[in-house]
């Protein structure tokens, strides 16, 4: 049990929650090693949604909004933080959800989509084909999924990948803590801030938006202030560290 007054309740439910799926074949080991690696990165930005990711989240929800075809991609560790918010995000965006995954097994394919219909998250069913200009398995993906959409969501994305979906010609939109990752230097768009904070800001920004102030956000976004937002966030922090 953890005391909800903890300072870090929150981080401590969710690395339960991961370990807890670790133990169910939802997440993979290779999957517990990238949550420590966004959780050491949560604590440089300070735990909490900076403004430029909150704008960013915003523009997040314009891109999302404005997109003919828009695509959730979910691997294990988002499904197993934030099914829930993946469900919210797909009504309010009207968006197509594919589980997509880098240790790829059927297995694991049916384990999450298990868990995310639970959350009742509709999640797109089929035949994955390589569709991706990337080698081995790495490749697959559905058709009428993520191979159609021209935006597509990618939390906690693989950096290859995020480059394959761009160089295919698709808006992509990254959820990663480390400003400094290849995911986050080559996706359209990056949020820097944590998976469970971020996407209910997304979803929020969903409903709230007008379309004037959307097209706005989707004309004028320019994703290196995002990043060196970030970095400017965490060199305050650490000059700081000791006052
Ligand atoms: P690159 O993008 O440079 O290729 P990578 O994809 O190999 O790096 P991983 O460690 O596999 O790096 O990816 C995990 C990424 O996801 C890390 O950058 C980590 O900061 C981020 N991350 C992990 N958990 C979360 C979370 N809950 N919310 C947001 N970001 C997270
Ligand atoms: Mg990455």
């Amino acid at each position: 049990m953890i005391p909800p007054d903890h300072p870090r309740y929150r981080s401590l439910v969710a690395r339960e929650r991961i370990a807890r799926y670790a133990g169910e074949g939802v997440v993979t080991f290779e999957g517990l090693a990238a949550h420590g690696r966004g959780e050491a990165f949560d604590y440089l930005i300070g735990e909490r949604t900076t403004e430029s990711a909150l704008l960013a989240e915003k523009t997040a929800a314009a891109l999302l909004l404005c997109a003919r075809r828009p695509v959730i991609s979910v691997n294990g560790n988002t499904a197993a933080l934030a099914a829930d918010e993946v469900a919210r995000l797909q009504e309010r965006a009207r968006a197509r959800v594919e589980v997509n995954l880098f240790h790829r097994s059927e297995e694991r394919i049916r384990r999450i989509t298990r868990l995310l219909e639970e959350a009742g998250v509709a999640v797109e069913k089929g035949e994955a084909e390589r569709l991706l200009p990337l080698s081995h398995d790495r490749a697959l993906c559905l058709r009428q999924g993520i191979y159609s959409a021209d935006t597509v969501l990618v939390p906690l994305e693989d950096g290859d990948r995020c480059s394959a979906l761009c160089s295919m010609g698709k808006t992509v939109i990254a959820i990663d803590l480390n400003p400094l990752s290849r995911t986050a230097r080559a996706a359209s768009l990056t949020i820097v801030d944590e998976l469970t904070r971020a996407l209910p800001h997304v979803t929020g920004a969903c409903t709230s938006l007008s379309q004037e102030e959307a097209l706005r956000l989707c004309s004028s976004y320019d994703n290196r202030k995002f990043l060196s937002g970030a970095l400017e966030e965490i060199q305050k922090r650490l000059t700081h560290a000791l006052d």
